[in-house]
Formats: C-alpha cells, sequence, structure tokens
C-alpha cells in the first residue's frame, strides 16, 4: 500500500496550486466533447525515486470560500485519519488567522508528520515573515512559493525523507483483489453482506495491516477472489457522512489496493459530483472497472430503453472510457449480484493477459449485450 499526502489549510493560501505542482496536472480536464469538466484533486506524485499519492482536501469542498471553523476541523480530522503525511499550508501575505489557528489546534493532537508550508514567499524579503508560523509549535516551517515553485524542492526533499515506510498488506498471492466502492448509502454494505451473506464459512477474514482494514477471502459458486477492505464498508463510519469528501477519502485506499473496481452508482441518482470524485481516483490508478446501478428494482419504467438511456449518460461522464461493462442490479433483491462477479473476473482476466484493446472491446460489449437483454 503506498503513501498518501494530504495537503489541507484554509481556503486561499494556495492549496491546489501545490497540488498542481506536486502532481504537475492542470486543475480540470474539459471533455470538450461531452462539457463535462472533471476536477483534479487526486494525484500521484514522484520525488526521487519514491511515489505516493496527493489529496487537495480544500478541493473536494464545493463553496469552501466561506468555510466555518467547525467544516475545517472535521476536514482536518479526516485527512488525518487517512493520510500518512500531512502538508498544512498557510499563507504569508495575510499571516496567521483565526482559520489557521483553527487547523493548527487539530494537528497539533496527532502524532502524523505534519510539514508546515509557508506559500507565497515569492521573494527574499517574505522569508522573515515566514517565521511568525513556528509559533504553531508544529515544528519546521518550510517556505515555498506554489507559483513560481521556489523551495518546493527542498520541501519535497524533506518531505520523501519523513513519509513512513510503506508496509505491504497481507494478501494471497494470485487472488484478484475486488473493491466494492461508491458515495454513502449507495448500498456498498448491502451488497457486501447479499454476497458473503450470514454463511461464514465461504469466507475468511485478512486482517491488514492498517488499523481497521478487513480483506475478505470470497471462495464459493465457482469464485476465489479476495474483497478488499470490507471493514471500511460494514462498519459505518457515520460521524462524518455529511463531509462530502469523506467517502472519497476513505475509498483511496482502498482503490489503490484492488485489481478491479465495482463502482455503485444509484440508480435514483444518476451520476453525481460526489461518484465523478470516487471514479477519477480509479481511473488516476488505471484499475479495472464495472459499473454497477444499484437499486435498479426501485425504478419503475424498466424497458430496454431506460437502460439504454442510463448508459449512455453514464458513459458519457466517463468518457473518453467507452469498454466499461455497465450492470444494472438490486443488491436488495440480489438481481445479478453473482454477474457483477463474474464480469469483474472477466476485466480481471483481461488485464492479467493483456489483451489487444479491440478483443477487449468486443468482450465488453457481449457482456453489455448481455446483461441489457437478462
Ligand atoms: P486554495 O484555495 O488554498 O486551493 O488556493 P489556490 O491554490 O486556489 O490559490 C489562491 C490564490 O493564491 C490564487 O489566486 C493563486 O494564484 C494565489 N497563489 C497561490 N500560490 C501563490 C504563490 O506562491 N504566490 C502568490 N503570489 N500567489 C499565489
Ligand atoms: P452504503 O452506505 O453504501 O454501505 O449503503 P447501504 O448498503 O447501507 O445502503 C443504504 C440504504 O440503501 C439502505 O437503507 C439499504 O437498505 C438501501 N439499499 C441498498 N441496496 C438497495 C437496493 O438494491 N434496492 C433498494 N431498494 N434499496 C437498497
Amino acid at each position: 500500500m503506498g503513501n498518501l499526502v494530504a495537503i489541507v489549510g484554509r481556503p486561499n493560501v494556495g492549496k491546489s496550486t501545490l497540488f498542481n505542482r506536486l502532481t504537475e496536472s492542470r486543475k480540470a480536464i474539459v471533455q470538450e466533447t461531452s462539457g463535462v469538466t472533471r476536477d483534479r484533486h487526486y494525484g500521484k506524485s514522484l520525488w526521487n525515486g519514491v511515489e505516493f499519492s496527493v489529496v487537495d482536501t480544500g478541493g473536494f469542498v464545493q463553496g469552501s470560500e466561506d468555510i466555518f471553523e467547525d467544516e475545517i476541523r472535521k476536514q482536518v480530522l479526516i485527512a488525518i485519519e487517512e493520510a500518512n503525511l500531512v502538508i498544512f499550508v498557510v499563507d504569508v501575505e495575510s499571516g496567521i488567522t483565526d482559520l489557521d489557528e483553527a487547523v493548527a489546534d487539530v494537528l497539533r493532537r496527532t502524532k502524523k508528520p505534519i510539514m508546515t508550508v509557508s506559500n507565497k514567499v515569492d521573494n527574499h524579503n517574505r522569508e522573515q515573515d515566514s517565521f511568525e508560523f513556528y509559533n504553531f509549535g508544529l515544528g519546521e516551517v518550510y517556505s515555498i512559493s506554489a507559483i513560481s515553485g521556489a523551495g518546493t524542492g527542498d520541501l519535497l526533499d524533506a518531505l520523501v525523507a519523513q513519509l513512513p515506510e510503506v508496509v505491504e498488506e497481507e494478501t494471497i498471492e494470485g487472488l484478484p483483489r475486488i473493491a466494492i466502492v461508491g458515495k454513502p448509502n449507495v448500498g456498498k454494505s448491502s451488497l457486501t453482506n447479499a454476497l458473503i451473506g450470514k454463511d461464514r464459512n465461504i469466507v475468511t477474514d485478512i486482517s491488514g495491516t492498517t488499523r481497521d482494514s478487513i480483506d475478505t477471502r470470497f471462495n464459493a459458486y465457482g469464485f476465489d477472489m479476495v474483497l478488499v477492505d470490507t471493514a471500511g464498508i460494514r462498519k459505518k463510519a457515520k460521524v462524518h457522512e455529511d463531509i462530502e469528501f469523506y467517502s472519497v477519502m476513505r475509498s483511496i485506499k482502498t482503490i489503490e489496493n484492488s485489481d478491479v473496481c465495482l463502482f455503485m452508482l444509484d440508480a435514483q441518482d444518476g451520476i453525481q459530483s460526489q461518484d465523478m470524485n470516487i471514479f477519477s481516483v480509479i481511473e488516476k490508478n488505471r484499475k479495472g472497472l464495472v459499473v454497477l446501478v444499484n437499486k435498479w428494482d426501485l425504478v419503475e419504467n424498466k424497458e430496454t430503453n431506460t437502460m439504454k438511456e442510463f448508459e449512455e449518460q453514464i458513459l458519457e461522464r466517463l468518457a473518453p472510457f467507452t469498454d466499461v461493462p455497465i450492470l444494472f442490479i438490486s443488491a436488495l433483491t440480489k438481481q445479478r449480484i453473482h454477474k457483477a462477479l463474474e464480469v469483474a473476473m472477466k476485466v480481471y482476466e483481461n488485464r492479467m493477459q493483456k489483451i489487444p484493446t479491440s478483443k477487449l472491446n468486443e468482450v465488453m460489449l457481449d457482456v453489455i449485450e448481455f446483461t441489457a437483454t437478462c
């Protein structure tokens, strides 16, 4: 499992500028054809041969310009829980504000490595002003200019040195790793329970090395696979669910740790920004993907056209990906849930074989057609 670095701080200090510099990405990629704007708040960084993932926590929060103290505290708490290292960005132009204090207050209580970054140090005169940030009592202050890149090399040197050693999750060699992901209430627990049920004989818990991550070996009905991080699914963290980016943060490691993602959507909602944020993580990690449109039992008008319309809508949002299998399932009535695993296995096997894309398209089209008609 790789390391995850979270960038926290109040609005306008330069988090997203720093994120872009670390991941060398543009903030948004506009899909000309579909008019879909994909914001990027999650990316990969490579420095001195060390790879890590970076999340801009501020980017996940819409209308974050007028964020309240309570909200930012929660954000920072989540970042601390999920990340291995936290970058705390402050703005040398404005000095310390109340919101900065609120963030620092939460950060002081963790043992995880924190790096305080004084941003907008565009010239030497401002370097002295950065000293103010030692008052946080959070150790070394790194002066940078995210816009010009000045100081970011030193910051990255120090960051890579502080990252914890990567601990490999205990796993069973050679078994496909399948992750069930999606926004809150989409039906992840219901699907997990529908699959593994109460029949404890068909599953084995494999405790992970990280706190409360449990993989489950699913060995039944002709399948032998590992369902990744079922603890995160079964044990519900209701506390944080009002925070939109919690589910994204929570699913990052699960996705990184898998081969194929069962990406769940709610048939009643279509595909929304929160879904897109999760999809973006799957895409960035180039994982195998199966889209499951859940709660299909609640859709009254189930003509073939309804499915086709749904499919088109989803594929438009996922463009340029066109070879994504989409299944319409119900975790409640267990409709097509084994089919979902079958398709996941097909995707897995295809990835293993690295067969030509044209062939892959063919196989996937068959799957889509088959599922659309059953
Ligand atoms: P965020 O809200 O924390 O993500 O902040 P942004 O990255 O959106 O930056 C807020 C504003 O500060 C933007 O206008 C940036 O261009 C500006 N900014 C970011 N980094 C620097 C910097 O190093 N120097 C200066 N002068 N401006 C910066
Ligand atoms: P999670 O937060 O993604 O784990 O979602 P849950 O599994 O807890 O499901 C959230 C709610 O949706 C619960 O009330 C479930 O009973 C309901 N639900 C889940 N799957 C289905 C489904 O296929 N059909 C219907 N009608 N309800 C479902």
